[in-house]
């Protein structure tokens, strides 16, 4: 329980307020009532200040808090003391004297938004990339004044404020007003004196640097996704910077595609593989070989799709947990068969069935189908989750070409 409120309500607010909330108060007020803009209020200014110094300092504070002012006036706490409030008001405003104007609210930075490629290989068994990056950090020079205290001045022509207003005569009577960024200033409201300007950043305040960041792909992360370094975006004064965040970006692999956790990949089998059986190796993403064997007797169809279960992707967060990897088959048909072998075959096949030929019916030619409109169904349907066409009218050449 704190003994007086006055330092609070001075500020406008609470005890048990937040630091953000404290700044945010003091900001405010400090720059109503600086002598720039109120130059009669001196007094209230020096009362916002020792109010935000006392409540700003942990020590004071607790001061402040069990003996109210009193205490504190008795030399309570190791700093004692306080400091003038031009003081407290320029180390709070980055040693800008300047009565404020536009863009002092606090605000966040740019987020810096990188994309980054990464392979389906790293995605499944998680990576450690390097980034390099340019960003704008505080000058450590001036740490950020750009130039010696006392040379930031504000700008003449836009008042401070870095932008003009101008008024434009679009037809008799009808004037339109606009804001532009202010020339001498370029729009930053102050102005720095060559002479006096920051050496290693030519009175800016920041500089750029080159800087390696560490990206961890985890495992099972997904194309899209959003890694975070909170805080390490631009910096500029009186800015809280934003973040960079890391897009990763999944490039297209030769054999597998993924659809969620699930890895689909296409496998043409011959057509003696598809009616005799067959032997496949499968090359995981982790360089392991798979060998996937059909049962005897089996005939694998073509477009027919089989699985092996926990060889997907690993489940992000959850590794050990793997979708399917799923194999769709696409049997590769000779084209001709020698005659005598074809006698020999269909015994083995089943049946075919018996055509009924109407006395009427009429003869036709079988001619190859243009190849263009074959394009769509497919090979591409199985791969494309948002096609749609799903199984149309595709009709195959292979199929329908006459032998
Ligand atoms: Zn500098
Ligand atoms: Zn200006």
């Amino acid at each position: 329980m704190v003994k007086e409120t006055g330092f609070y309500d001075m500020l406008g607010v609470k005890p048990g307020c937040t630091q953000d909330e404290l700044k945010k108060a003091y900001r405010k007020l400090a720059l109503k009532y600086h002598p720039d803009k109120n130059p009669n209020e001196g007094e209230k200014f020096k009362q916002i200040s020792m109010a935000y110094e006392t409540l700003s300092d942990p020590e004071k504070k607790a001061v402040y808090d069990e003996g109210g002012e009193a205490a504190l006036k008795k030399g309570g706490g190791a700093g004692g003391g306080f400091h003038s409030p031009m003081d407290i008001f320029d180390m709070f405003f980055n040693g800008f004297g300047g009565g404020g104007g536009r863009g002092r609210r606090e605000r966040r930075g740019k987020d810096l938004v990188h994309q980054l490629s990464v392979t389906l290989e790293e995605l499944y068994s998680g990576a450690t990339r390097k980034l390099a990056l340019q960003k704008n950090v505080i000058c450590d020079k001036c740490e950020g004044h750009g130039g010696k205290k006392g040379s930031v001045q504000k700008c003449t022509p836009c008042r401070g404020t870095g932008a003009i207003t101008k008024i434009q005569q679009l037809a008799p009577g009808f004037v339109q007003q606009y804001e532009e960024v202010c020339r001498n200033c370029r729009g930053q409201g102050e102005i720095i004196d060559e002479k006096d300007r920051c050496k290693a950043c030519n009175g800016r305040k920041t500089v750029r640097e080159r800087k390696i960041l560490e990206v961890n792909v985890e495992k099972g992360m997904r194309d899209g996704q959003k890694i975070v370094f909170s805080g390490e975006g631009d910096q500029e004064p009186e800015l809280q910077p934003g973040d960079i965040v890391i897009v990763l970006d999944e490039k297209e692999h030769p054999i597998f595609k993924r659809s969620g956790q699930d890895l689909i990949m296409n496998m043409p089998l011959q057509l003696v593989e598809s009616l005799c059986g067959f032997q496949k190796l499968i090359k995981t993403l982790d360089n392991r070989d798979l060998v996937i064997t059909s049962y005897p007797g089996e005939v694998v169809k073509h477009e027919s799709v089989k699985c092996v279960l926990g060889e997907g992707m690993p489940q992000h967060k959850n590794p050990f947990e793997k979708g399917r990897l799923i194999m769709q088959f696409f049997v590769v048909f000779p084209d001709s068969l020698p005659t005598e072998v074809v006698t020999a075959l269909e015994q083995y096949l089943p049946q075919r069935p018996v055509t009924k030929i109407p006395s009427t019916a009429e003869e036709c030619n079988m001619v190859e189908l243009d190849p263009e409109h074959d394009r769509r169904g497919g090979y591409k349907n199985a791969y494309d989750e948002d096609d749609d066409h799903g199984h149309g009218p595709n009709v195959r050449v292979q199929q329908c070409a006459s032998s």
